[in-house]
C-alpha cells in the first residue's frame, strides 16, 4: 500500500434502510452536515435516498485524480455501561457490514471500523472488522458517548495494541453528528488520551484538535493547547501519536494552521478531508503574496472534485508532500 495517497477522513450516512441497516436521527436533520449532504447529491427538492447519497459518493472516489484510496468510516450506535445499545439516543449509525460491503465491491475504498467499547460483542466485532480488513476504528466520543478513560475501555486498548489497529478519535467541537448527552462533550479533550497511549494504542487525533469557528469556539481551546502537550509529550513517552488534516480547510481555522505545521512533525501528520464536510478556497495558504494567493484561490475555485480540491488547498498549506502517504505506511504496519 505504500506510497499511495489515501484521504483517510471520508463519511457516509444514510436514512433509515433495512438493506444496509443505516439511519439517522430527525436531530441529525437540523444540522449543518445533513444539508452539505443533501446539496451536494442534488436532492434539496426530492427525496433523499441512500441510493442517491452512495451514487454521489462513488461518483467523487472513482473520479479523483490526486487520491488513490478513501477511508469510509463507518459509526457505531450509543452504547450505555451495562452494553446495552441506545438507538434512541445514536443520532448517525453506519454498521460496519455496509462499509464492509462497499469495500468489498471497490478497490479505492478502505473499510474503518466503528466499535463501540461497551458493547458485550466488541472483541467478536473487532475480530470480525479485522477479518475484513479495516484499517482503523473510528470514536467520536461525544456523539457515541464514550469516556476515553473509562475501566471498560481498557481490555479494548489492549486489542487494538495487538494488531497495531489505529484508533481515530474525534477531538474538538463535534457540530456534525450530535449528542443525547452533552456531558459527554467534554470527552473530546485530547487530554483522555493517555491512557490509550501509555497502553501502547495508535491513536491519530482528528482535525489536529483545533477549534472549527475560530474565536467563537474559545472554550474548546483547552482541547488545542492540550493536543499540544501530547505531541511535546510523546517524544518522553514514545507515544504513538498521530493527528490527520480533516476539515483543517476552512477559513476560521486558517489561523492555527502555521501552528500545526511548525510545532507537529510531518512524519506525524496524515491527510484527509471529512468529507460531505467541504472544503474552502478562503482556507489559510502558505504564500503571503497577495498576486500569489488570487491565483491560488481560482485554481481551487476551478476543482469540481471535493477530494482533490481539499488535496490541493493541504498541498499549498506547505505541509511535507510526506503527509499525503503516511496513512498507506500507517496501515501497512497493521498485524492481520
Ligand atoms: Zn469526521
Amino acid at each position: 500500500m505504500a506510497e499511495e495517497v489515501i484521504d483517510m477522513h471520508v463519511h457516509f450516512g444514510a436514512p433509515e434502510d433495512v438493506q444496509s441497516g443505516c439511519y439517522w436521527s430527525s436531530k441529525f436533520e437540523g444540522t449543518p452536515a445533513f444539508w452539505f449532504m443533501k446539496i451536494t447529491s442534488g436532492s434539496f427538492f426530492t427525496k433523499f435516498t441512500k441510493e442517491k447519497i452512495l451514487k454521489k459518493l462513488l461518483k467523487v472516489i472513482n473520479k479523483s485524480v490526486e487520491v488513490d484510496k478513501c477511508v469510509l468510516l463507518a459509526m457505531d450506535e450509543v452504547y450505555d455501561e451495562n452494553g446495552k445499545s441506545k438507538p434512541d439516543e445514536t443520532h448517525l449509525y453506519v454498521p460496519n457490514s455496509y462499509i464492509v460491503e462497499l469495500a468489498d465491491k471497490n478497490d479505492r475504498i478502505l473499510f474503518g471500523s466503528s466499535i463501540h467499547p461497551y458493547r458485550k460483542d466488541w472483541q467478536d466485532e473487532l475480530e470480525k472488522c479485522m477479518e475484513n480488513g479495516a484499517c482503523l476504528c473510528k470514536w467520536i466520543p461525544s456523539s457515541q458517548q464514550i469516556d476515553p478513560t473509562h475501566v471498560k475501555c481498557e481490555s479494548f486498548y489492549r486489542k487494538l495494541t495487538e494488531y497495531k489497529l489505529p484508533l481515530l478519535i474525534h477531538c474538538g467541537p463535534e457540530y456534525a453528528i450530535p449528542t443525547s448527552n452533552t456531558d459527554c462533550n467534554e470527552n473530546n479533550n485530547p487530554k483522555y488520551l493517555r491512557k490509550a497511549l501509555d497502553m501502547g494504542v495508535t491513536v491519530i487525533i482528528a482535525h489536529c484538535s483545533l477549534p472549527y469557528f475560530g474565536l467563537f469556539d474559545a472554550e474548546y481551546f483547552d482541547d488545542m493547547e492540550e493536543f499540544y502537550k501530547l505531541f511535546a509529550d510523546e517524544r518522553i513517552n514514545e507515544w504513538k501519536l498521530y493527528a490527520d488534516l480533516s476539515a483543517l480547510a476552512t477559513p476560521l481555522r486558517s489561523n492555527f494552521i502555521s501552528g500545526i505545521i511548525n510545532k507537529i512533525p510531518h512524519d506525524r501528520l496524515v491527510f484527509g478531508s471529512d468529507y460531505p464536510i467541504p472544503a474552502s478556497e478562503l482556507s489559510y495558504k502558505k504564500s503571503k503574496n497577495i498576486i500569489k494567493w488570487i491565483i491560488l484561490f481560482f485554481k481551487a475555485l476551478s476543482i469540481k472534485n471535493p477530494l482533490d480540491k481539499n488535496y490541493h488547498l493541504v498541498e499549498k498549506m506547505g505541509f511535507d508532500k510526506n503527509v499525503f502517504t503516511n496513512a498507506s505506511k500507517l496501515f501497512d504496519s497493521i498485524s492481520r
